[in-house]
């Protein structure tokens, strides 16, 4: 390791210029007049890992933007890791609010400032540079490795489902590694092994033909928005529990081991409170806000639509009401059985008054690696070594779709490394990566390819 790590100290200033040549690309994936950009930074990003040593580099195209592929499958009795990582960006919008351009790197005060730069560039450059290192330093890497770097993370991965399923067999590998998270608390290195998945319904009501005088027809005509208030009420028990029947039946329970872990963390429930001007948190008796979080179902109305709302008054009863929510699920909850539960719950709930239609769908599983997995310590002790820390455990409470699509389609586990600082601003103006954690990034990278050589996959 010592010649990998003094390489990578010895280069951090032509690591930081190629990150922000990277970075000038403005790859805005949603924007049509920026195509072209999305693909010169495909091909830079190809020429690049080609100049490396990877093998087999390839932009492989999509009915969307290309996907960048490229792989080094040389490491015999050594495990094969896809790392996954996009090179899209979100838009810089609104552009005033940024204290520099946005594609054009700049650092104030230890911090990188661009579009992209931690929500995904600077995290996965950082393992294109550790095996620049390897390449360098020994001719080889210590394992075997797929890169897998999209062009549509910020628009859904719309055309990622489809790429994986069709290439089952070049993507195959032992695990997948992900940097595209934070870590928990500024340079605390963090191993992310679980998210939510999420169900999404509306429910319209219709009550009458027409919207109707309360006057002439109030007392005994029914209100839709009365009756909808009524239902969503009865989605949750006074402990704050979701009542669509059976809905806990396949909820993976916290383990102990877990509970005290998310307790541990450098965790500051009052200064959370004071930052979003929120009295009292509510939800799931007998359940911490981090397990709440990250570990429990949610249900929350998202919009409510009927009636007068205008200025003045209106002696109407209307004759529709309709509501969007959604569904927050955990492991090993099935999307499709919540939504048909909710669905037949929610028609049961409905009054004979009223014709209900409850629509809405599937918006992505909830992941779990298993804490237990054997992958897990050789990562911790790879964070260990590059953080001089240990590494905290932890889940998310949103859901990240291409989980779902590489769980479905490969079957592997997948490890979220988080190498951004929490307050990066990505998706906001002034996006920025502390350019200490890019180095650092780079050597934890170096260190998890060293780690996972002792690994042997089942
Ligand atoms: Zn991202």
């Amino acid at each position: 390791m010592e010649h990998i790590l003094n390489y990578l100290r010895t280069h951090r200033r032509q690591h930081l210029a190629q990150l922000f040549e990277l970075t000038r690309f403005p790859s805005v994936s949603t924007a049509a007049e920026h195509v072209e950009d999305v693909a010169r930074c495909a091909r830079f990003l190809a020429d690049h890992l080609q100049s490396l040593g990877l093998t087999r580099v390839e932009v492989m195209p999509t009915p969307g933007h290309p996907i960048v592929y490229a792989e080094w499958l040389e490491a015999s009795n050594a495990p094969t890791i896809l790392i996954y990582g996009h090179y899209d960006v979100q838009p810089p919008e609104p552009l005033e609010l940024w204290n520099s351009p946005p594609f054009e790197p700049q650092i104030r005060e230890g911090e990188i400032y661009a579009r992209g730069i931690a929500d995904d560039k600077g995290q996965f450059f950082a393992y294109v540079k550790a095996m620049e290192a390897y390449f360098t330093e020994k001719g080889a890497l210590p394992i075997n490795v797929k890169l897998l770097i999209e062009g549509e993370e910020e628009i859904g991965s719309e055309n990622l489902h489809a790429f994986v399923q069709e290439h089952r067999a070049l993507l195959n590998a032992d695990a997948i590694l992900l940097s595209d998270t934070s870590m928990f608390a500024p340079g605390l290195p963090t191993i992310c092994y679980g998210t939510r998945g999420l169900v999404h319904c509306q429910i319209d009501l219709e009550t009458a033909a027409t919207d109707l005088h309360s006057g002439a027809f109030g007392g005994f005509a029914p209100n839709p928005i009365h009756i909808l208030a009524e239902m969503i009420a009865a989605l949750k028990d006074k402990d704050g529990r979701i009542t669509i029947p059976d809905f806990y039946e396949d909820v993976a329970e916290l383990t102990p081991k877990e509970q005290a872990q998310f307790a541990a963390l450098p965790y500051d429930e009052e200064a959370l409170k004071r930052e979003i001007g929120m009295e009292e948190f509510i939800g799931e008796t007998g359940f911490s806000t981090l397990e709440k979080r990250w570990a429990r179902p949610a249900l929350d109305v998202n919009g409510i639509l009927g009636g007068f709302t205008g200025t003045g008054t209106k002696t109407v009863i209307p004759a529709k009401a309709m509501a969007k929510f959604t569904i927050r699920l955990v492991p090993y909850q099935d999307p499709e059985k919540v939504f048909n539960a909710a669905k037949a719950y929610l028609e049961q709930l409905a009054p004979a008054a009223a014709k209900v239609s409850v629509t809405g769908g599937v918006g992505g599983s909830a992941y779990l690696t298993p804490l237990e997995h054997p992958i897990l310590p050789l990562i911790a002790k790879a964070l260990q070594q590059a953080y001089h820390q240990e590494p905290v455990f932890t889940r998310t409470g949103g859901t990240i779709g291409v989980l779902s699509t590489f769980s479905e389609a490969l079957h592997l586990p997948i490890i979220m490394v988080g190498m951004a600082q929490p307050n990066d601003n990505a998706h906001a103006p002034n996006e920025h990566l502390t350019e200490e954690l890019f180095y650092q990034g780079a050597e934890a990278a170096a260190y998890l390819l060293h780690e996972l050589k002792t690994w042997k996959p089942a």
